[in-house]
């Protein structure tokens, strides 16, 4: 009798980074028994089901956001060369 294994086809993920240990290419992408795709890292063993990586991917974009945010523009007026405030100091003539 032959027993045929559920096939779980494993395939390297080009240019992928491994956010473990930052070896390039060495990730395989293939899919759980939950039916959940998984990142594996062949060098260092590091695991990341699809769920777990678009949670991180979303709190990463949450984060830029906020970053994004945080930097407003400054309202700030631009004077011309001619149009700065020219102060002179130390040329006060003394009263003395
Ligand atoms: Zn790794």
């Amino acid at each position: 009798m032959e027993y045929q294994p559920k096939k779980k086809p494993k395939r390297f993920v080009a240019g992928a980074v491994c956010p473990k240990c930052s070896e390039m290419d060495r990730t395989v992408l293939y899919t759980s028994d939950d039916g959940d795709e998984v990142r594996e890292c062949i060098s260092c063993g590091f695991k990341q089901t699809a769920s777990e990586q678009a949670a991180e991917d979303q709190a990463r974009q949450l984060e830029s956001e906020a970053l994004a945010t945080r930097v407003t523009p400054l309202g700030k007026a631009v004077l011309d060369e001619d149009e700065a405030p020219l102060k002179i100091l130390g040329i006060a003539d003394k009263a003395d």
